[in-house]
């Protein structure tokens, strides 16, 4: 295969229309049309016998998919808690492809393991982590919980002398597992994966913005793994870390913090209250893919003891590092796998601490100008607005739902649909780099618009 001047056209086509495709964005609806959907039949073929060129596979490519993606990526996607892509971490994303690294190791890819290391360092720092504190680049939160509760499993055991990895949980002393009643699937679906099992949890009661009432948890006995949740993912609202974190911290218990996105509250100064409490935690899970804004596929581990995560990740318990070097693959589940911190590093040079800050802040301020706008035109905000979450009802459910569908119909922006506390509500979150105040108002209009006309 020619490496030299066909790859080079060929990545220049593919540039071209990355671009076009985002300039797209401006002008046409959030969600693809039904007959773009209809056309995806034209893939649904047997693989072919003969090959073709590269640039008529990319043309293929953009001609059939390019109409039918939504754009998640342009500045009205609501639906979610999840970012779009900044041009820095985007294009970093590209030349690291080209790259090709294999992350796991630090002496066969340097680059990208130095990359790492400073990443992680600079996202301590930027979300008010103890020093010292360790990670590792996984693919989500889903994924960052898993690793963070196997370092909590491997841990509260280790101190009553039970080695997990090597022995497993048969035979193990129970662990109390407790968890707030509005916890994310994904803490649970962790939990199923590392045996402590998804119903044996104690699920501790919430108030009416989600948060864990600390007066209900219970008493804990070590071993014990509480998960707190900063940001949830309906209201934004954060569990009371500050009563329940020393407690449980106190009676040996491991403290997890789920905080895909809410984690980010900390980088600004006018939200980081919210996070109080939360730094004394032993484990943190969060997603760069969502408010960071680097492209999908990004998710931090983070671990106050990174030798907790080490002994829980490593492919070798044997294993030491030689010379300080950090091998990225001891501190994840995967051994191969892409150089995830390039785009994270890209994308906190760009911004830098002052740009992250403004990025959450204007969020924010996006996500209570929305909550105004639909409140002052008689529509009832059922959560309070601390962080980017909003939560509208249009009335009943079935009309609630309706408004929702013809709003997504209608294209200007998209917004899905949740039950909250069992009312029916659409969520707005903003969580996108590109949203600017225009596309909120123009985004306000169209709520405002249909939700008149949908009666
Ligand atoms: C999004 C989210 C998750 C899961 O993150 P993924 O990256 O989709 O795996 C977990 N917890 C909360 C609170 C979330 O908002």
């Amino acid at each position: 295969m020619d490496n030299g001047r066909g790859s080079s056209d060929l990545l220049h086509d593919a540039a071209r229309r990355a671009a076009r495709y985002l300039e797209s964005l401006e002008k046409r609806p959030v969600a693809p049309s039904r007959g773009a959907v209809a056309r995806l039949a034209a893939l649904d073929v047997p693989l072919p016998d003969a090959g073709a060129a590269p640039d008529a596979v990319l043309a293929e490519l953009d001609a059939l998919v390019s109409p039918a993606t939504m754009a998640m990526a342009g500045p009205r996607f609501f639906g979610f808690v999840i970012g779009g892509s900044l041009p820095a971490p985007l294009a970093a994303s590209v030349l690291a492809t080209a790259w090709d690294q294999n992350a796991a190791k630090f002496d066969v890819t340097p680059g990208v393991a130095a990359l790492e290391k400073v990443a992680l360092r600079w996202i301590v720092e930027a979300l008010g982590l103890p020093a010292g504190t360790g990670g590792g680049f996984v693919t989500g939160a889903t994924v960052a919980n898993f690793a963070a509760l196997a370092a909590a499993l491997r841990a509260v055991l280790a101190r009553v002398g039970w080695d997990v990895e090597a022995h497993g949980l048969f035979g193990a002393p129970p662990i109390t597992v407790v968890v707030g009643d509005e916890v994310h699937v994904s803490v649970l679906k962790a939990l199923a994966m590392l045996g402590l099992g998804r119903d044996r949890v104690f699920r501790v009661p919430v108030d009416a913005h989600g948060r864990m009432r600390a007066d209900a948890v219970p008493r804990l006995d070590a071993p014990a793994v509480v998960c707190l949740q900063a940001g949830n993912v309906n209201t934004g609202a954060f569990d009371p870390a500050t009563a329940i974190v020393p407690r449980a911290r106190e009676a040996g218990a491991w403290v997890h913090v789920d905080g895909a996105f809410g984690l980010w509250a900390a980088a600004a100064p006018a939200r980081a209250a919210l996070m109080a409490g939360f730094e004394a935690a032993d484990s943190w899970a969060t997603d760069a893919h969502k408010w960071l804004n680097v492209p999908y596929d990004s998710g931090l581990v983070l671990v106050r003891d990174p030798e907790a995560l080490r002994g829980a990740m490593t492919v070798s318990a044997a294993y030491l590092p030689e010379g300080g070097l950090r091998d990225p693959a001891d501190f994840t589940p995967e051994l191969s796998r892409r150089a995830r911190g390039v785009e994270l590093w890209a994308a906190l040079r760009a911004l830098g601490r002052s740009g992250l800050a403004d990025l959450v802040e204007r969020c924010c301020r996006h996500a209570l100008r929305f909550a105004d706008g639909l409140a002052a035109a008689g529509h009832r905000i059922l959560n309070e607005v601390v962080l980017n979450q909003v939560l509208v009802s249009f009335g009943d459910a079935d009309r609630t739902r309706r408004v929702i569908a013809a709003i997504q119909e209608e294209g200007t922006c998209w917004c899905g649909g949740t039950v909250w506390q069992g009312h029916a509500a659409m969520r707005v979150s903003v969580s996108s780099w590109a949203t600017t105040e225009h596309d909120v108002e123009r985004s306000l209009a169209c709520m405002l618009a249909v939700a008149d006309r949908v009666r």
